[in-house]
């Protein structure tokens, strides 16, 4: 039980409070502890330092880490004190990020397959020089992609849906699928707010 609610995710902010990374909640105790950062609270934007925190017993409903003698809150954001790293720009190019960027959807015909029976689709062939990147990689059900074979979109006669790129998602997001409602606070992007967090 304990080591389940360490490994929750912690929302980690640098100075200027833009989302940098995702930490485990163990990680981002250790760094409260060591005063490498401090707890936001989501409700009432207010900073702990980790004595403030750690005398602050959970209340009922709040998740929690049990020590010998009391409960310290689970922190949902935290901010880092000292340096202003800045986010990242790029999204790893993924089988998962793939699926989400195309949202389970055929990119030739729209269709959304029940169980999922989705393929990634070379654009330009693998045979004909094509690479394994955003903007020649799409999600495609069996048939379209038994359809368009070893083809070229042209000479298979198909059109894809969107454009495919590389995703304009702060990265973060896609490496973690759980999150809290409160994050959303901090975190100004669309995707993230509907997908993620219903
Ligand atoms: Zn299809």
């Amino acid at each position: 039980m304990v080591s389940e609610v360490l490994q929750r995710p912690t929302l980690v902010l640098n100075r200027s409070w833009q989302p940098v990374n995702v930490a485990t909640v163990a990680r981002a105790l250790v760094m409260v502890w060591s005063g490498a950062a401090r707890v936001v609270d989501p409700v009432d934007y207010q900073l702990y330092d980790w004595e403030d925190w750690s005398r602050a017993d959970a209340e009922d409903g709040q998740e929690f880490v049990r020590t010998v003698s009391r409960r310290i809150r689970v922190p949902e954001v935290i901010t880092l004190a000292d340096f202003n790293r800045l986010p990242s720009t790029t999204v790893a190019f993924s089988r998962r990020n793939l699926f989400k960027r195309d949202r389970m959807t055929c990119q030739y015909c729209g269709r959304r397959p029940k169980g999922g029976e989705l393929t990634i689709d070379h654009v330009i062939p693998r045979s004909h020089g094509g690479g394994s990147n955003w903007e020649n990689c799409v999600l495609a059900c069996v048939p379209c992609n038994q359809n368009k074979a070893d083809r070229s979109l042209e000479k298979a006669g198909l059109k894809l849906l969107n454009t495919p790129k590389q995703p304009n998602w702060n990265p973060i997001y896609s490496q973690h699928t759980t999150g809290y409602q409160s994050w959303a606070k901090f975190i100004s992007d669309a995707y993230w707010s509907a997908e993620l967090l219903e």
